[in-house]
């Protein structure tokens, strides 16, 4: 079986380009995504958003719709989030990236979100795969927990099959029986998928390591195997996160990770997406002084 739109086609080099925003994934630069695991409040934002500004990220994460394991735990800020993020992204014009994990959810975030998530838990919610390839609207895709590479590149097919060619691939670990990291970062698998298919492939860290110490050097290892991008789990204050506490790295670690993954960049012949506006901000910030 071959996907007939995923696939890399003979004498294919390019990959796909798509766009967030402002920022281009699949092209030279390797793209980074920050942003806490959920939206607790504006505040929480805005102290995340600041720091990607000043950091040249243009694209932010935050879910308002959480995939929890127990249904006890928090499960998002819902309705209420959608103000956060508008209001975000209109101070920032950073673009946002959240999950959906319904039908329902889509259209209601249609407005409010430039990327919609889908989550690993849902990669084979095939009504909601097909209901984002009618927006035609970017589609960041998480590998299934334990999806295989060919299950993951037909996940893709659905969304590109109904006209939407705007699909970015995010590697984010497997299941396997180690409890000392959260998955097992399948590295191997994102060199397979740059061979297999056009389109972006990022990685992300946070989930596929589970700890705040592996997410730096996995960054380094992402990037140096060919992938277009990470998204990576910060918070302002990571101890006190909702969710995802023990990956969430501070601003300042996030800081630092920007500064350690750009040789690695550079050495395999990219360079890392900076956003213009960050410069401006900062310019501007010191213009002041
Ligand atoms: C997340 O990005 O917060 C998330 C729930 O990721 P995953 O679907 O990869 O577990
Ligand atoms: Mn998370």
């Amino acid at each position: 079986m071959t996907a007939k739109f995923a696939s890399r086609k003979e004498n294919q080099t390019e990959t796909t380009k798509v766009k967030v925003g402002n920022t281009v994934f699949g092209g030279s630069e390797v793209v980074i995504v920050a942003g806490p695991c959920a939206v607790e409040s504006y505040e929480q934002m805005q102290e995340v958003v600041t720091t990607l500004q000043t950091l040249g990220i243009g694209c932010v994460r935050g879910g308002i719709f959480k995939p929890r394991t127990s249904p006890y735990s928090f499960q998002g800020l819902n309705q209420e989030g959608f103000e956060i993020l508008d209001a975000i992204r209109r101070e920032t014009g950073l673009a946002i990236i959240s999950e959906v994990m319904s039908v329902e959810q889509l259209e209601q975030a249609i407005t409010h979100f430039d990327c919609f998530q889908v989550g690993s838990r849902n990669m084979q919610n095939f009504e909601l795969l097909k209901a984002l390839g009618k927006t035609g609207k970017p589609v960041l895709l998480k590998r299934g927990l334990a999806a295989t590479i060919e299950e993951f590149l037909f996940a893709a097919e659905y969304i590109l099959a109904e006209g939407n060619p705007n699909v970015i691939l995010c590697e984010r670990g497997i299941r396997s029986f180690d409890p000392m990291t959260r998955n097992v970062l399948d590295l191997a698998a994102v060199a397979l998928l740059k061979e297999l298919t056009h389109l972006p492939v990022i990685v992300d860290p946070s989930h596929a390591t589970g700890k705040r110490s592996l997410i730096l050097p996995t960054s380094r290892a992402a990037i140096a195997v060919g992938a277009d991008g990470i998204i990576i789990e910060a918070h302002p204050q990571p101890e006190r996160s909702v969710s995802d506490a023990a990956q969430a790295l501070s601003l300042t670690e996030l800081s630092t990770l920007v500064a350690q993954v750009e040789p690695i960049a550079l050495a395999v012949g990219r360079s890392l997406a900076r956003q213009a506006n960050a410069f401006n901000k900062t310019k501007s910030a010191s213009s002041h002084q």
